[in-house]
């Protein structure tokens, strides 16, 4: 049995980044604490908990002898400032392409603008961006909320890193519709997760089996498993390599997998690793 992983799969650059600024402040000691989980991966969390990696979902519990974790989604300026005075140290892993948004609407809005930005306005990133412009920002979940918006000021649209680009499209086409003045449109989102699901998709069609490994409540890895099962009916979601059974790859010539963006290397290599294993045990059973 063949194992084909796709193109693009696994952490992408802004997770990476993040578990290795804490790999490297553990390699110097003292106790490091997570503002909010770290990773939204629990096989991961329980790897850098074992290693003396906490987390805290307040900045007051960060101490004298801490070093406090901000993680790839960013906070608010506020949230930072709590933390640079509670902690000892303060690691900044808010994902470089975070961080462009909340730059932008804070320029935007040191000029009066009003800053428009497609997405969840519950989701961790936004309330973080929303706390570089709090007056002069809106965060629409699709373009039927923009008419309850307010008359805008030279609007600036923008998008959170992980929307779908047809929702930002539309709320940019809203804006416009709305606006007196040209908006200014900066497509701000991260291609990680398409690139994950092109990559999924073009496999998806060359093999008979596919699985998906990432957690069950990663809305991109259950968004992967959509897009495999499309044309790979035999597709699973796993969260480790146990969950494998055996029978569900009975005549199976060749399997495909991939990973959502939260999911370390080690848990992939193990799914390949017993893949092989059970392919070389189905061919010595004919054999
Ligand atoms: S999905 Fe994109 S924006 Fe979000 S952390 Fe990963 S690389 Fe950064």
């Amino acid at each position: 049995m063949e194992v084909l992983l796709a193109e693009e799969y696994g952490f992408c650059f802004g997770v990476e980044r993040a578990v290795d600024m804490v790999e490297d402040a553990l390699s110097q000691g003292g106790t490091i604490r997570s503002l909010g989980a770290l990773i939204h991966n629990s096989q991961e969390m329980q790897r850098l908990e074992a290693k003396g990696v906490t987390t805290i979902s307040e900045p007051a519990e960060a101490d004298g002898d801490t070093t406090a974790v901000i993680r790839a989604h960013g906070v608010t300026p506020q949230v930072q400032r709590e933390l640079e005075v509670s902690a000892a140290h303060v690691i900044d892993a808010t994902c470089p392409f975070v961080t462009r948004v909340q730059h932008l609407a804070e320029r935007a809005a040191a000029e009066g603008r009003d800053v428009i930005v497609a997405g969840n306005p519950d989701h961790p990133e936004m309330i973080g961006v929303v706390g570089y412009a709090p007056s002069n920002t809106y965060v629409v979940r699709d373009a039927s909320e923009v008419a309850g918006l307010p008359a805008l000021r030279r609007p600036l649209v923008v998008s959170q890193t992980t929307i779908k680009l047809q929702t930002f499209q539309e709320v940019a086409e809203a804006v416009r519709a709305k606006s007196e003045a040209e908006p200014q449109i900066i497509n701000t989102i991260c291609s990680a997760t398409r690139d994950r699901q092109d990559a999924a998709r073009a496999l998806s069609g060359q093999v008979e089996a596919f699985y998906v490994i990432g957690g069950r409540h990663s809305s991109n890895s259950v968004k992967l498993l959509a897009v495999c099962k499309e044309q790979c009916e035999k597709s699973f979601l796993i969260e480790t390599a146990d969950e494998i059974n055996p029978d569900d790859l009975a005549g199976v010539n060749r399997v495909g997998v991939t990973a959502g963006a939260s999911t370390p290397n080690w848990l992939i290599e193990q799914v390949v690793e017993r893949l092989r294993a059970i392919g070389d045990a189905q061919q010595q059973a004919v054999s």
